[in-house]
């Protein structure tokens, strides 16, 4: 039965991308499978050995020590990777198989969830404190307060729970996109989106102006136009939010090869040069305390980023600090813009 199993194995080995072998209760290492070779860091011609042989790695020695104790499973970290190790009988003998597999990805999958959940967590632990300090303080106060200071925790509530509801929408949001197919794609005329959402921008706040520079006539994408309006607002607002005494925003609309290349500019506070890249990370804010005050938590660009890249297109941003901040926004050109730009 034993050598039927082997014959087996030894099919196996060529075709499977875990490292396996066999370990026979004389300590000898036999029908090594490719991966096998680059885990044990052993020559690839290498078809029998002893495993005190083997090069001295700390795969080799968890396995030398899960054989001594008689460990059946075991998990190992290895410079960035994690590699999972399993020891089991083949057909209840002395010989035993070992099957040694990378599983690095489902760790940091399982790390990024750990990190979102505690992330989550953090941002509404904190509306949730208020509102149960200032609902203590209500009941203890009974009739005694001021008509004047309740109101002003009961504002301070209500900020709380908008807050908690912010966040909340954005989770789901979040979620719903990183599930979700794009299927309302169409051809959509950038220029007239983008004066609609400076529209609705400068009514809310007045005071800034917005400058449309269309370095194209025609510039049509292929797109969600619900989603992508979500992006542009998104950008729009953080630009209002992040400004400083110049009140400005610029968004220069062009052409390049197959995209539909738009650039949004502030004058506002800037972002430091090692912030660029995580400012499209969930969670990540330059100055938490200055974001938490203008109600963020650092999820509005992450949604961003996948809407932009469940378009096929890319974001990124540059910036002076203290200075201005620009966004580069690329979305698939549509078929009318292709058209165009041949005749
Ligand atoms: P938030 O809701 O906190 O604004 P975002 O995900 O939209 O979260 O942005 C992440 C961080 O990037 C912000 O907290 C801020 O530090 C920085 N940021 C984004 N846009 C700008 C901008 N236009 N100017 C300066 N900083 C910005």
């Amino acid at each position: 039965m034993l050598n039927k199993s082997k014959k087996i194995l030894e099919k196996l080995s060529f075709h499977i991308d875990e490292g396996m072998f066999l370990v026979t209760s004389d300590f000898q290492v036999e029908i090594l499978s490719e991966a096998a070779h680059r885990f044990l860091k052993c020559e690839k011609d290498v078809k029998k050995c002893h495993l005190f042989d083997l090069p001295q790695s700390p795969i080799v020695k968890k396995i030398e020590e899960m054989l001594l104790d008689s460990k059946e499973s075991a998990g190992l970290d290895i410079n960035k990777s994690h590699v999972l190790i399993n020891i089991s009988s083949l057909d209840r003998s002395e010989t035993k198989l070992v099957i040694i597999k990378d599983d690095s990805n489902q760790e940091r999958m399982l790390n990024m969830g750990k990190e979102f959940v505690g992330n989550a967590s953090h941002e509404l632990r904190t509306p949730i404190t208020i509102i149960k300090g200032f609902t203590e303080m209500l009941q203890e106060a009974g009739d005694d307060i001021d008509r004047n200071a309740q109101k002003g925790i009961l504002k301070k509530m209500q900020a709380s729970c908008e807050r908690m509801e912010h966040l909340v929408k954005h989770l789901l949001r979040l979620t719903d996109l990183e599930n979700c197919e794009l299927e309302a794609r169409s051809s959509v005329d950038i220029h007239r989106l983008i004066e609609d959402i400076s529209y609705q921008v400068v009514s809310i706040y007045p005071d800034f102006s917005i400058e449309h520079l269309r370095l194209e006539d025609e510039a049509f994408a292929y797109i969600d136009s619900d989603l992508i309006e979500l992006v542009l607002t998104n950008l729009f607002k953080n630009s209002v939010k992040y400004s400083r005494d110049e009140k400005v925003i610029t968004i220069k609309v062009d052409t390049t090869g197959d995209d539909i290349y738009i650039q949004i500019t502030d004058k506002g506070i800037g972002i430091p040069e090692k912030d660029l890249d995580k400012i499209f990370d969930r969670f990540y804010t330059v100055d938490k305390a200055h974001c938490r005050k203008l109600g963020g938590a650092g999820l509005g660009l992450s949604i961003v980023r996948i809407i932009v890249e469940k378009h096929g297109g890319k974001i990124f941003a540059t910036s002076k600090l203290g200075e201005s901040t620009t966004m580069h926004l690329y979305l698939p050109k549509a078929v009318e813009s292709k058209m165009a730009a041949l005749i």
